[in-house]
């Protein structure tokens, strides 16, 4: 979320309209977000189908296919069908759509998914009405950064299992960044070797007010939480929300040299985590001082 400012400044004023827009409304920094990239098979079944700043992760199966956040923007969503479809898959068959988080740039594009496949929309319980309002909730210094608003089929809790033909996806809630934030865990197997997948939910403060957040009472515990549920969870391969958080475009170049282990990294998670908890800690107590307030 690091244009959000821009974007919601030019998603919420009228006036804004009619002067020049960049071509790229999300700003310079985000022009990857829009940007096209060959879609590829990362390990097992799972497929990149996102834009090169921006994942988007297709699971296939005999019985229809999961895809797994849809882009920033109707446009971003429709990046993400090509994509889809430049693998030779069907839109027809993806039956299930899941999300992270219910941020513009993981969730704007799935309306125009969800009615162009017809699949269901699968949301935790906590994320739904974000979703069904279009806009971010809880308090944030970048606005409510609104998305088209779309309807969620299933809402579910902490440990719902997913099952769609071969695959089995786990939703662990790592609230925090949102307030229903979900991680998704599945198992694949690659060249006969078994392998834990993460799809780690995001876990930066992105401008959110930890302290009196009244839409969002606890997000401090929740960030807290969340930090002790990533380093719980068995991961060999981390496939996160940002193509920053695992750099996966160098990973696809030392997949595409040969590296037939580019995504395997069983302590990645574990690291990004510790990443993520330092920036939390000090930006909590840049916000506790800011406020007048002593540390919790
Ligand atoms: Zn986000």
């Amino acid at each position: 979320m690091k244009a959000l400012i821009l974007a919601a400044a030019l998603l919420a004023t009228p006036a804004l309209a009619h002067q020049q827009q960049p071509a790229n409304p999300y700003g310079d920094d985000n022009a990857n977000w829009v940007r096209p990239i060959k879609p590829y098979r990362v390990v097992g079944n799972i497929y990149y189908v996102g834009s090169e700043g921006l994942p988007a992760w297709l699971i296939t199966s005999s019985e229809g296919h999961i895809l797994l956040d849809g882009g920033p923007s109707t446009d971003g969503g429709k990046l993400v069908e090509r994509a889809i479809q430049q693998l030779g898959f069907q839109l027809a068959d993806v039956k299930i759509l899941i999300n992270t988080h219910a941020h513009f740039d993981h969730a704007g594009g799935l309306a125009v998914l969800k009615a162009d496949t017809g699949a269901k929309l699968w949301a935790s319980r906590l994320d739904k009405p974000a979703l069904e309002a279009g806009h971010h909730i809880g308090f944030n210094s970048n606005g409510p950064t609104p998305f088209p608003a779309v309807k969620v089929d299933k809402s579910f809790g902490d440990g719902t299992r997913l099952r769609l033909g071969e695959n089995q996806l786990v939703a662990h809630l790592t609230p925090g960044h949102s307030i229903g934030c979900t991680t998704w865990t599945m198992a694949v197997t690659e060249k006969g070797r078994p392998l834990n997948v993460t799809f780690n939910c995001s876990m930066s403060v992105a401008g959110n007010q930890l302290i009196d957040n009244r839409e969002h009472r606890n997000i401090v515990a929740d960030y807290r939480a969340t930090f002790a549920t990533m380093r719980s969870l068995p991961t060999d391969v981390m496939l996160p929300s940002h193509e920053e958080q695992g750099d996966l475009v160098a990973k696809r170049e030392r997949m595409l040299r040969g590296d037939a282990n580019a995504f395997i990294d069983p302590t990645e998670l574990a690291r990004l985590t510790d990443r993520y908890e330092a920036n939390f800690e000090k930006e909590l107590a840049r916000q506790e001082a800011a406020a007048g307030k002593a540390p919790r």
